[in-house]
């Protein structure tokens, strides 16, 4: 296994984080310290001591469009949620089906996010062959949290400025008191959605070495169809499964197909939805700091188990390209069991880990 490079940021403690800083040159998808590879380390957007240029290429016209579809990718899940849970209380219509496409979909599309997205794309700290790619790729971008492009040059964006001004969803940027702390933890969660984040220029910046990647390109020009299918999937199997009880009739059908949507569609949507967005807004408030990072990062128990090993976010933050979040043997890491497994299989390979002395050299208990 390859080991990971340290962060290169100054450190700040708790009580200076809210002072913005220039952020240095940092790599977060650096590979192993000990070869040369330079593929990676082209993504460094900035050069030491300089400010890095925000802009934005939206017109407020495509503004406005852009945050009523933000609008309805926030609102139509929760609705969905809300409905399936109204439909079962008060009528008793929720079947084995629904609840199993929920769990395992939720489990299937987190995943796609952690792995895919996450671990696998945006920090590059493991690789793998192409058809398990796809599949995480495919799977994260059912989880309707945007394109796997934008998602990772966003999150690369996280990295770069980790609660410091231009960080695109720290909790901590607004001023003291109770309703600005409140403020805070509401952009750190879905406020940040709404801002104009998105950029051809951008994506330049943040994600070259992607968008040099064919196969992900043509993923991430069908985002559409992949949200499409995200719905119609469950939608299809439900219907099915009614198709298939016996006594069935176009109603039942079409109750399955709706209950399908509802529970494995848009009730999952938003139950990945909101676990993802607290990892930006819980997991940068509460929970222990067992390692030195430059930003508010926390190790969250609750969240280490229900986001498939997400929620270690102070870890993550200490080592960005550490293909494990859990460090330690009783922080569980699904994401790193699946990844773990490829490697043992022969199926992953170049898998990062930090060595034991950077681990030694960030620990801070
Ligand atoms: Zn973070
Ligand atoms: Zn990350």
């Amino acid at each position: 296994m390859a080991s990971v490079t340290e962060p290169t940021r100054t450190e700040t403690t708790r009580t200076e984080r809210v002072i913005p800083v220039k952020p240095s040159n940092v790599n977060f998808i650096n590979t192993d310290t000990n070869t040369s590879e330079t593929t990676p380390t082209s993504y460094s957007p900035i050069e030491s001591g300089t400010d890095f240029p925000v802009t934005h290429e939206h017109t407020s016209e495509d503004s406005v469009s852009r945050r009523l579809v933000i609008l309805g990718t926030v609102l139509f899940p929760l609705a969905g949620l809300i409905a399936a849970i109204f439909i079962a209380s008060q009528y008793g219509m929720v079947r084995w089906i629904d609840i199993a496409m929920l769990v395992g979909g939720w489990y299937l599309t987190g995943m796609g996010i952690t792995i895919g997205y996450h671990r696998m794309l945006t920090h590059r700290s493991f690789e793998t062959v192409a058809p398990i790619r796809v599949f995480w790729t495919a799977m994260g971008a059912f989880a309707v949290e945007g394109s796997p492009i934008d998602w990772c040059m966003v999150h690369r964006k996280h990295h770069q400025f980790s609660d410091h001004e231009g960080d695109p969803h720290s909790p901590h940027l607004h001023d003291g008191g109770f309703l600005n702390q409140l403020k805070g933890f509401w952009h750190s969660h879905t406020g940040w959605l709404f801002n104009s984040n998105w950029s051809k220029v951008e994506r330049k910046k943040y994600v070259p070495d992607l968008l040099e990647d064919k196969l992900l390109m043509t993923i991430d020009n069908h985002y559409v169809s992949w949200v499409t299918a995200s719905l119609l999937i469950p939608a299809m199997i439900g219907g099915t499964v009614a198709l298939l009880t016996p006594g069935f009739s176009l109603t039942s059908v079409a109750a399955g197909a709706g209950l399908g949507l509802l529970w494995g569609g848009l009730a999952r949507v938003c139950v990945s939805h909101h676990i993802t967005w607290s990892i930006n807004s819980i997991c940068h408030i509460f929970g222990s700091q067992d390692y030195k990072s430059s930003d508010d990062s926390r190790n969250n128990v609750f969240f280490g188990f229900l986001s498939h090993g997400e929620g270690w976010h102070n870890n993550h933050h200490a080592f960005p390209t550490s293909a494990r979040h859990g460090l330690k043997w009783w922080q569980f890491d699904l994401s790193w069991i699946v990844i773990r497994t490829l490697e043992k299989m022969g199926l992953a390979w170049n898998v990062k880990l930090p060595s034991p002395k950077q681990l030694e050299s960030r620990a801070l208990n």
